[in-house]
Formats: C-alpha cells, sequence, structure tokens
C-alpha cells in the first residue's frame, strides 16, 4: 500500500546513481499498484452502476460516459486529499524566505482547475510582520 511521501521521496533528485535506478523500479511498481487498484475500481463502478446487469440496451457510449465522469471526480479526490496531506507537512509556521523569522501559517481555499474538472485546495499563506509581505510555501520547499 501506498504510505504518505513515497512517490515525493522518490521523486527526489539528489540521491546517486544506483539509488535513482532503484527508486525508478520502485515507482514503476508503485505505478503498476495503483493502475492494477484502478481497474479494480472500475469494475466495483461498473457493478454498482448497473446493479441488476447492464441491459441491452445500453450503449458504449453510456458506458465510456459514466466510466469518464467517475475518473474526474477520482482525479479531483486524489489531488485534493494530496495537497490536504501536505499542508499538514508543512504544519503550523514556517520560516520566511526573506529573513527566516518563523511565521504563523494560515491555510486559504483556493479553486484550481485540474484535469478532473475543479478542485479545491487549502493553500498555505503566512505574513513575515518583518518583512511585511506575504509568502506561500509549498510542500516541496519546505523539505530543503
Ligand atoms: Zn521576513
Amino acid at each position: 500500500m501506498l504510505r504518505a511521501g513515497d512517490f515525493g521521496r522518490v521523486l527526489d533528485c539528489k540521491s546517486k546513481e544506483g539509488q535513482d535506478m532503484a527508486d525508478e523500479k520502485r515507482l514503476e511498481r508503485k505505478r503498476g499498484e495503483i493502475e492494477e487498484l484502478a481497474e479494480g475500481w472500475g469494475k466495483l463502478l461498473a457493478r454498482e452502476a448497473f446493479p441488476n446487469g447492464v441491459g441491452l440496451d445500453v450503449d458504449l457510449f453510456t458506458m465510456e460516459e459514466i466510466a469518464a465522469t467517475a475518473a474526474k471526480r477520482l482525479v479531483r479526490g486524489a489531488i485534493e486529499t494530496m495537497t490536504d496531506d501536505q499542508a499538514e507537512t508543512l504544519g503550523t509556521e514556517h520560516p520566511c524566505p526573506g529573513c527566516g523569522k518563523l511565521c504563523q501559517l494560515d491555510y486559504r481555499s483556493r479553486s484550481i482547475q485540474v484535469r478532473g474538472g475543479p478542485a479545491e485546495l487549502n493553500e498555505p499563506v503566512a505574513h513575515c510582520s518583518t518583512c511585511r509581505r506575504d509568502f506561500f510555501p509549498s510542500a516541496s520547499s519546505a523539505q530543503n
């Protein structure tokens, strides 16, 4: 099963070349697992959409439409969950990029377009009273 941060670690390019190869294999395996999982969800979705069996009047277009709509919601749910996880990783304080002072992080909701349609992100924002500016830390910059 996936653990939070697995992809981030795998995609981190600071490791040595041998490590890169191992990570690449691990990432490939993980992708395979996720794709299999998603295919299983597709099967569940089909059973859920037509619990009494698929009537002969249901055409391929309708089947695809049901699956594609669900896939969009899957993208949205996954993106919102992953960005929420990153926000959790950032915590409640972040050093100002200007002066290094620890500043209180607030989160505000922002609507963005993803391949699944609109998604609501909890975007971290902080205000440094010393530099008198707002800054927007990202989870990746927090790890540096
Ligand atoms: Zn500052």
